[in-house]
């Protein structure tokens, strides 16, 4: 799949539910609504659209939400789309709060997941619950265990927060090097309407130059199919990755595109250019229509995002489309 600016579409996200166990102050709000449940794609409808995907050339699925691993029985889609690894599809990832990683991630590894992102903005017990507002960093902390026992390879994803954990990024930087985790840092994309977002926006060049006084951090040419640039950090042995929406735009080399849990593609994060591919997945079993549907969609594929902190980009959460 090619879109009009030449770029090589070959990796899909898809939120399996919007719904999360978390109500993190910068996603969403305490009293989210959420889309309605018999609009929700079944898990094997979601499969046959992952299945099409890849015969159109996705190479990489990553499963997010909301929280993924709230959606019942969603083992079962992670085990068949495993079964897919190493017959088109190349990688299957999974971003988690990592709130069920405990139960979960021996599951995760049996069906071929091999990396993870674990979302922890904090090490803080009493930070990160009023983050988070419902999670409890001790059952995150268990995940994480869980993870490593399972031979999970973990990157953890710290949103940025002006005031909030900004003076967290040495110790976190450290912690994770210890436990043998890589560290992405996140700016906060205008996503959906919260309060105080523009307030604890903190572009992250700044950060990177100050942590570039105290820790080696060097180029690194690692890459992830993801939009995070990364350095090596000489002194953890690990990397450290930078997804700058706001102060570095990422867009010439986005490969993505975005399922949502009622069967919506949405070409961009930032934009609202979308196509429905549920009605032509219910409407034949044949998948002729499906595919016209996608190939719309990716030739509507716009250029790029323009986030602008001080206003909502789009409505949606980002718990919808897919972080
Ligand atoms: N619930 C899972 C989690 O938290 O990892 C997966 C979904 S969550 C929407 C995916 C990622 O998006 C998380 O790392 C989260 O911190 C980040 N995120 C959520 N809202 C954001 C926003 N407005 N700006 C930047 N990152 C955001
Ligand atoms: Fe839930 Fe993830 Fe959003 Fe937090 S960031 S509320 S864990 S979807």
């Amino acid at each position: 799949m090619i879109d009009p600016f030449g770029r090589i579409v070959s990796y899909l996200r898809v939120s399996v539910t919007d719904r999360c166990d978390f109500r993190c102050a910068y996603c969403m709000a305490e009293d989210m609504q959420f889309l309605p449940r018999d609009e929700l794609l079944t898990l094997e409808e979601m499969e046959r659209l992952c299945a099409a995907f890849i015969r159109l050339g996705v190479k990489k699925l990553r499963l997010t939400g909301g929280e993924p691993l709230v959606r019942r029985n969603v083992m079962s889609l992670i085990e068949g789309l495993g079964s897919r690894l190493g017959q088109g599809l190349e990688e299957l990832t999974l971003t988690t709060n990592g709130s069920q990683l405990a139960k979960h991630a021996a599951g995760l590894a049996q069906a071929g997941v091999r990396r993870i992102n674990v979302s922890l903005d904090t090490l803080d017990e009493a930070k990160f619950a009023r983050i988070t507002r419902w999670g409890r960093l001790g059952q995150v902390l268990a995940g994480l265990e869980a993870a490593q026992a399972a031979g999970l390879a973990v990157k953890i994803n710290m949103v940025a927060l002006k005031g909030v954990n900004d003076d967290e990024f040495d110790a976190m930087l450290e912690w994770c090097g210890r436990q043998g985790f890589d560290l992405c840092l996140i700016e906060t994309m205008p996503m959906g309407e919260v309060t105080h977002r523009e307030e604890t926006h903190l572009p992250l060049a700044a950060v990177r130059r100050d942590l570039a006084q105290r820790w080696s951090l060097s180029a690194s040419d690692y890459q992830t199919g993801g939009p995070a640039r990364y350095m090596r950090v000489a002194e953890t042995g690990q990397r450290i990755g930078f997804i700058t929406p706001l102060s570095h735009n990422f867009c010439e080399g986005c490969n993505r595109v975005r399922l949502t849990c009622t069967g919506t593609l949405y070409m961009c994060l930032g934009q609202e250019d979308a196509v429905d591919l549920r009605r032509p997945l219910r409407a034949s079993a044949d998948d002729a229509g499906l595919i016209q549907a996608i190939e719309r969609g990716i030739a509507a594929k716009p250029k790029g995002h323009d986030f602008d902190i001080s206003r909502v980009a789009v409505a949606r959460h980002m718990s919808v489309t897919g972080g």
